[in-house]
């Protein structure tokens, strides 16, 4: 195989969730690029169009599920559904997530437990039932996590949400680590300051804003574009030895 046709993705399905808006919408539109057929998941099927619109406009086939992963127990029925729909499944992509902003003084138990539901736990059990499937049908396939700055970095006003994202890359190297034998890759992607809803309330602040843009190497934040790259490339046969590491897509920030 050449190196340009191992990153090829035709025939693969992808499960991306949060693929309504922001990130997980830009790498869903990228995998599709690839040649990857998508489940898209979140709480509205209504608020997935634009990105069912922008992956058949690929020639390739987008089933939205509508699920608010809160409801734990529920997960694991996204495998399922992408099961019946395509035949099969290879590749998931944990990407929903959600931030609250409060001092650690006053953050709320709800503010947290809701965080980590998300953030975390959901991503422990669709990973779980994903690898089920996988070593019961004796399936190679790839898990990709989205992490942060804030895997490696405290913040500020963010408790739950830099815990959850510390989590995420303890959970990756701990899967990579017992999946590696079942030919199943877990890897992470650490985005750093993009644009999207999840940080309206930090470019809204303009002393905040130029603060963090004042940091960034490559002088500005990113867009969820960038994320294309990585996204196919850890989904892809041409990462089949890449396992339990992080790509961090930061513009250099974590170099500073
Ligand atoms: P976003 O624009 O706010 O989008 C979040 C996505 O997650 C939406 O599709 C949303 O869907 C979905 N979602 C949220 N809560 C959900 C729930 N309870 N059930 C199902 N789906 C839910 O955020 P983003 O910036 O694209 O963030 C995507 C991921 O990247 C997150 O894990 C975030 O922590 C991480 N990240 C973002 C940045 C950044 O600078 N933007 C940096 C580092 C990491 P609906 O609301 O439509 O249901």
């Amino acid at each position: 195989m050449g190196v340009l046709e191992s990153f090829s993705l035709n025939g693969k399905v992808a499960i991306v969730t949060g693929a309504s808006r922001g990130l997980g919408q830009a790498m869903a539109i990228g995998l599709a690029e690839a040649g990857a057929d998508i489940v898209g998941v979140s709480r509205s099927t209504e608020q997935q169009e634009e990105t069912k619109k922008a992956v058949e406009s690929l020639g390739r086939k987008y089933v939205g599920i509508e699920l608010d992963l809160r409801e734990l127990d529920k997960v694991g029925a996204i495998v399922d559904v992408a099961v019946k729909e395509f035949g099969t499944v290879d590749i998931l992509i944990n990407n929903a997530g959600v931030i609250r902003r409060a001092p650690v003084i006053e953050y709320s138990e709800k503010d947290w437990d809701e965080v980590m539901d998300v953030n975390l736990k959901s991503v422990f059990l669709l990973s779980q039932k994903f690898a089920r499937y996988l070593i019961e049908n004796q399936k190679k396939g790839k898990i990709i996590n989205i992490a942060s700055m804030l895997s490696f970095q405290g913040g500020i006003y963010t408790a739950a949400y830099t815990v959850s994202k510390h989590g995420i890359l303890g959970l990756t190297r701990l899967l990579a680590n017992e999946l590696a034998r079942y030919n199943i890759n877990v890897n992470a992607i650490a985005p750093g300051y993009m644009v999207t809803d999840n940080t309206e309330a930090l470019r809204k602040d303009e002393k905040r804003y130029n603060e963090i843009l004042s940091r960034i190497p490559m002088g500005r934040w990113g867009l969820p574009e960038d994320l294309k790259g990585a996204v196919v490339f850890l989904a892809s046969e041409a990462s089949n030895y890449v396992t339990g590491s992080v790509i961090v897509v930061d513009g250099g920030w974590l170099s500073r």
